[in-house]
């Protein structure tokens, strides 16, 4: 068994979903903390020197932490109930790669870290990748300290619970300079590889993407007394809306938008809602779509609420423009991996955040499932160790 297969069989059981199958893994929960630990342990054992910067990213350190190293990584939290390799496969593979450069007797001329970035998914907190955001300021400080997870615990609490100083997250220029080139390798979500050919494709782009809540408010009543006549249901008026954003994107060539999380409050077989909380993801290559979208999506929501005798209020979460990956990295990457196929990609990742900071790029291995974000996501054996060979040798070219 090559050492990717391995390191990602020593995991499969860490925060394994009984309820939703895959894995729910996320940040700062016990399988997530369990799987930093299996990090720092396998980083150990490579004789990495590893450190957590103030916002909770991990750096593993071969050579001397140092401005402008080589850094790659990924990150270990899942969305709830998600696949094995979304963010692992990164990493093993990262950890791999150290391996193959060793035993290469590669000599590095420069320092290199595998990092691992924490709430990717935002899965827990509401915004993706809050670790870059937070260490690139792509997101405002006080708003992130004040994020709250479906509990009602604030982002700065579980932070300094889990050893963060809450006052001290956000903007890390020192840390940023540490990154001469970040390339991080990840499983591809699509389609995008044939069954037959190349297994490993460089990116591209990102689709840009962005997370909006609508919040539909009525009258919160009893289901027994209020005569359906008399109602403000929010709920009846979220149902359209959902089915507005669907037909409004459907319109758009090249537009996705997703309701994919709705909380009735207060959330009771027998009670009339008084609000309804809707989460939308929405993606379009052309940032002035999506506006245009977000736009059209919000007055159907008016007019359905309105028609319900309710109210909605939009309110933006997170924005990432479409990313276009360094060219000259990139390029650099394509003539290190001859025959490599050019992906662009529909899913956010740190490397995009990162992208407007430090010259990034991003390698994916073959997904013959299509499908991401859920248990059935795949990668063979022999396509994993094929990525991190090609990590290994993308690294040791750019060393
Ligand atoms: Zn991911």
């Amino acid at each position: 068994m090559e050492t990717v297969n391995r390191l990602l069989d020593s995991i499969k059981d860490v925060g394994r979903d009984a309820v939703r199958g895959g894995y729910s893994r996320a940040v700062y929960t016990t399988p997530e903390l369990d799987l930093r630990q299996w990090f720092i342990e396998q980083a150990q054992q490579r004789g990495l020197d590893v450190e957590a910067d103030r916002n909770g990213i991990t750096w593993a350190w071969w050579g001397k932490p140092r401005d402008g190293a080589l850094v790659t990584g990924s990150h270990l939290d899942s969305v709830p109930g998600g696949g094995a390799f979304d963010g692992p496969l990164g990493v093993a593979s990262a950890l791999a790669a150290v391996d193959l450069l060793k035993s290469r007797g590669v000599e590095p001329r420069r320092s290199l870290a595998v990092t691992v970035f924490p709430e990717e998914e935002g899965s827990r907190f509401g915004v993706a990748c809050l670790g870059s955001r937070l260490l690139t300021g792509a997101i405002d400080v006080d708003k992130a300290r004040n994020l709250r997870d479906a509990d009602g615990n604030t982002f700065a609490d579980v932070a300094q619970a889990n050893g963060l100083d809450p006052r001290h997250v956000g903007p890390d220029t020192a840390a940023l300079a540490r990154i001469g080139d970040f390339v991080e390798l990840h499983v591809e979500q699509g389609r995008g590889l044939g069954d037959q050919g190349p297994a490993i494709a460089v990116g591209s782009s990102i689709l840009g993407h962005g997370r909006w809540k609508l919040s539909v408010g009525g009258q919160g009543n009893h289901a027994g007394t209020t005569l359906m006549a008399d109602r403000a249901d929010p709920m009846v008026a979220a149902a359209q809306i959902v089915v507005a954003v669907r037909d409004t994107a459907a319109k758009q060539p090249d537009a996705r938008a997703t309701v994919g999380r709705l909380t009735p409050v207060p959330g009771g077989t027998n009670v009339i809602a008084s609000r309804v909380d809707l989460w939308l993801d929405a993606r379009h290559p052309d940032d002035a779509v999506t506006a245009q979208l977000i736009e059209a999506i919000y007055g159907a929501a008016r007019e359905i609420a309105a028609g319900e005798g309710c109210t909605v209020s939009l309110t933006e979460e997170s924005y990432s423009n479409t990313v276009h990956f360094d060219p000259a990295l990139s390029r650099r990457i394509g003539e290190l991996l001859p025959g490599a196929p050019v992906l662009a990609t529909g899913a956010g990742h740190d490397a995009g955040v990162l992208a407007g900071h430090v010259p990034s790029a991003m390698l994916f291995v073959r997904n013959p499932s299509g499908i991401s974000h859920s248990p059935e996501e795949y990668v063979a054996d022999e396509d994993a160790s094929a990525g991190a060979v090609a990590l290994a040798d993308v690294l040791e070219g750019l060393l």
